[in-house]
């Protein structure tokens, strides 16, 4: 979706001055592209009508192109469509507030019941996880591994007591031992059945949960959309949770949720790891469809997980293009603690489009290569990559234990990571200027 929209876009881009064949155009490209997406074609009619009525007699303003202005209404539409603005998970007035988490079988329920306990967790909350599924074979073990993993206690009955038999003595767990959350992890099945909505309509009638969230796969696009439909009739869902987003490139289920069920995504789920869960941010993810990346994002996730000072330092050096080896090696090891790469790198602006990136994995054996090379290289060659020729290369190669392509290869992702984090901080410093810096 967003490779054809900013096509569209780029051509926009260019014109000074657009006519209305130029937005019928336009819009007829990003009607398309919805509809590839998999958006429910309702909305896709609804949206580009009203992006027709709002651009359509609107005054230029002062600061934009037509272009930009155009581009400007598609997103503060896109993001409309998801919600307008965040949605936050409710808080009980008494605690403890009840999470009850629901959806098809796979969609991932269990794993993220552990993220968002792992989320309320970080934010000094004392969630308690509870097993609630005790139909699929090593159900009630998974939520358990979660719970040791993450340091979080769950609760559970075994699979010989009803869900709603759990779910109560969970409460009153919890209640006992001053949790302030508890999250519920219920069963779900391959398709929607009877029993199983019986069985939901039960615990929350049994312990009326402040939050009922549905788990919906992104992958699974329009499907995702009439799930959703027949929970939310059955049990008036309050929240979406809508994972697997790292592998959804069309963003389709996303687009249509909101607009379908009227309920809003309040989480999405970025990966397989427990710190992949992100509060929904549909400005945010507009942006990400229109590629402009989600550099707000980015930048929350950097400020978590970077060393705040070492962050500032650092982002000194490359506006002054200092950036030196010895900085990537640092840079490396704060990378990593932000996560998986290859998600941090999906969230950069254009960093889909520098060759070579997407290889870039930074594992431990990996890290600890790149470390004995960098540790090969002299103070001159640290601080002036471009001095190491091909002599150089097969020196430090050799006295670092590792292969001249090894060498070669880190040589240029070097470069490239000073590549993109030259359009990092230029997209930082643009930022709050314009809005449209395109
Ligand atoms: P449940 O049956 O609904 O409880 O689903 P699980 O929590 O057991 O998850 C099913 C699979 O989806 C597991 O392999 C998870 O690791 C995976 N999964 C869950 N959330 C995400 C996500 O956000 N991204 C990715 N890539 N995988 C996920
Ligand atoms: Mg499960």
């Amino acid at each position: 979706l967003a490779d054809r929209l900013q096509q569209t876009f780029n051509k926009l881009k260019k014109k000074g001055k657009i006519t209305e064949a130029d937005v019928k155009e336009a819009l007829r490209e990003v009607r398309l592209a919805l509809l590839e997406a998999d958006v429910n074609f309702k909305i896709v009619k609804q949206f580009i009508d009203k992006v027709k009525d709002r651009a359509v007699g609107q005054e230029i303003l002062g600061s934009l192109t037509p272009g930009q202005q155009v581009i400007k209404l598609v997103n503060e539409e896109l993001t409309e469509l998801m919600g307008g603005t965040q949605s936050k998970l409710t808080i009980s007035s008494s605690p403890p507030t009840v999470v009850m988490m629901v959806g098809l079988q796979g969609a991932g329920k269990t794993t993220s019941s552990g993220k968002l306990a792992n989320y309320l967790k970080k934010q000094n909350r004392r969630p308690l996880l509870v097993a609630c599924d005790i139909y699929r074979p090593a159900a009630i073990k998974q939520i358990q591994v979660l719970g040791q993993q993450l340091d979080i206690p769950v609760f559970s009955m075994g699979d010989k007591n009803s869900p709603v038999n759990i779910a109560n003595a969970a409460i009153e767990h919890a209640k006992r031992h001053g949790n302030d959350y508890v999250i519920i992890d219920t069963a779900g099945r391959l398709h929607i059945d009877e029993a199983l909505m019986d069985e939901l309509i039960a615990v929350k009638g049994q312990v009326s949960p402040d939050e009922i969230l549905l788990v919906v796969d992104a992958m699974t696009g329009q499907d995702a959309v009439n799930v959703a439909e027949s929970f939310h009739k059955q049990l008036t869902l309050s929240g979406v949770v809508l994972t697997k987003l790292d592998g959804d490139t069309r963003g389709g289920a996303a687009l249509s949720v909101k607009a379908v069920t009227g309920c809003p995504i309040k989480f999405a789920g970025m990966g397989e790891k427990l710190d992949a869960l992100e509060p929904f941010h549909p400005d945010r993810m507009a942006s990400r469809i229109l590629g402009m990346g989600d550099v707000l994002s980015l930048i929350e996730k950097a400020q978590e997980g970077m060393d705040q000072d070492k962050a500032k330092e650092l982002e000194k050096k490359m506006r002054n293009a200092e950036f030196t080896f010895d900085d990537f090696l640092d840079q490396m090891e704060q990378v990593r603690k932000m996560g998986p790469l290859d998600q941090v790198l999906g969230m950069l602006p254009g960093a889909n489009k520098i060759k070579g990136i997407q290889n870039m994995q930074v594992d431990e054996k990996q890290l600890a290569r790149v470390e004995a090379i960098v540790k090969s290289m002299t103070k001159h060659e640290k601080q002036n990559p471009e001095v190491i020729n091909a002599s150089r290369r097969k020196r430090i190669a050799a006295g670092s234990g590792t292969q001249v392509s090894d060498v070669n290869r880190l040589l240029k992702q070097f470069t490239d990571m000073k590549k993109m984090m030259k359009q990092f901080t230029s997209v930082q410093k643009g930022k709050g200027k314009k809005k449209f810096k395109l």
